[in-house]
């Protein structure tokens, strides 16, 4: 038996689920998304991805068509529905259906898609062994602050990745790391943790966010600004970030070796923490 969706307003088996052709969502990519993690039946950190995703609409000039409360209500019937502990809810809002134009419709109705994924998230085998990224060039367009659905340069990267014998990309601009393909990317040099910058280069994590609270509270230094690949090769430790995978560690960049090939002291601590004080907030 499939997966019971949300589409709409309706819940369905997700082979009964139906959106129209002219949804922009489709034609334009004109539509934005979050990924809510689920721990023990609950969601992390729901409010955090709530905020970004009326960030990312009022940027679209997209309105919603839930309020939070009842954004809140659907993820959870959803997790009843499916029976499910451990995963992800993944939502997705379009612009909506309107006859092919450039311009955004006056009066379409948005699109709202929410579904649940599966998926073992505390017991990682990657988590133990660590990760290995490539470095490729960043060419997404400039507005990467905003969630939207335009996700095929990070596929291609995840592809480049894999053919490589990696598990992810680290996108470079400008000779700098700007995050991973679908993750905020740190360093550790010195017990110091590096990651990039806020602006509209990189998405703003709210995984990001919580682990890089998280450090300050356990008295972990945080510098806040670019590195580079030079630089992160050359780091003592590395790691990456999201909600779907919280602290990740990095233990090979584009064939080097960091430290000694093992998921580094930081990383697995800021994991650690991340897990425990996620599960303590879930609702
Ligand atoms: N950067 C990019 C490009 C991403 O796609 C993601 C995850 N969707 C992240 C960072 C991490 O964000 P979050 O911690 O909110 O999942």
């Amino acid at each position: 038996m499939g997966r019971i969706v949300y589409v709409n307003g309706e819940y369905v088996p997700e082979d009964e689920a139906k959106i129209s052709i002219f949804d922009r969502g489709f034609l334009f990519a004109d539509g934005v998304y979050e990924v809510t993690s689920v721990i023990d039946g609950k969601l992390l950190d729901f409010a955090g991805h709530a905020k970004r995703l009326a960030r990312s609409l009022a940027e679209l000039e997209m309105e919603s068509p839930a309020s939070e409360e009842e954004l809140l209500a659907i993820h959870r019937e959803l997790l009843v529905r499916n029976d499910l502990t451990e995963g992800m809810v993944y939502l997705q809002i379009t612009r909506g259906a309107a006859d092919r134009d450039f311009a955004y419709p006056e009066d379409a109705t948005p699109t709202l898609v929410l579904f649940t994924q599966a998926r073992a998230l505390v017991e990682s085998p990657v988590a133990a062994r660590g990760m290995k990224v490539i470095g490729i060039e960043d060419i997404r367009w400039g507005r990467r602050d905003i969630k939207t659905v335009q996700l095929l340069y990070p596929s291609m990267g995840k592809m480049m990745a894999k053919k490589a014998g990696a598990d992810d990309a680290w996108m470079v601009e400008d000779g700098h790391v700007t995050e991973g393909t679908s993750n905020n990317a740190y360093i550790v040099k010195g017990n110091k943790i590096i990651t990039r910058h806020l602006g509209t280069e990189i998405l703003h994590g709210i995984t990001r966010a919580a682990v890089l609270r998280f450090a300050r509270e356990a008295q972990m230094q945080v510098e806040e600004r670019a590195f580079t690949m030079d630089e992160a090769k050359e780091a003592d430790e590395a790691f990456i970030t999201s909600a779907s995978t919280f602290v990740m560690p990095v233990v090979e960049i584009d064939g080097a070796v960091l430290g000694d090939g093992a998921p580094g002291q930081v990383a697995r601590r800021l994991r650690e923490i991340y897990i425990d004080e996620s599960r303590k907030a879930a609702v």
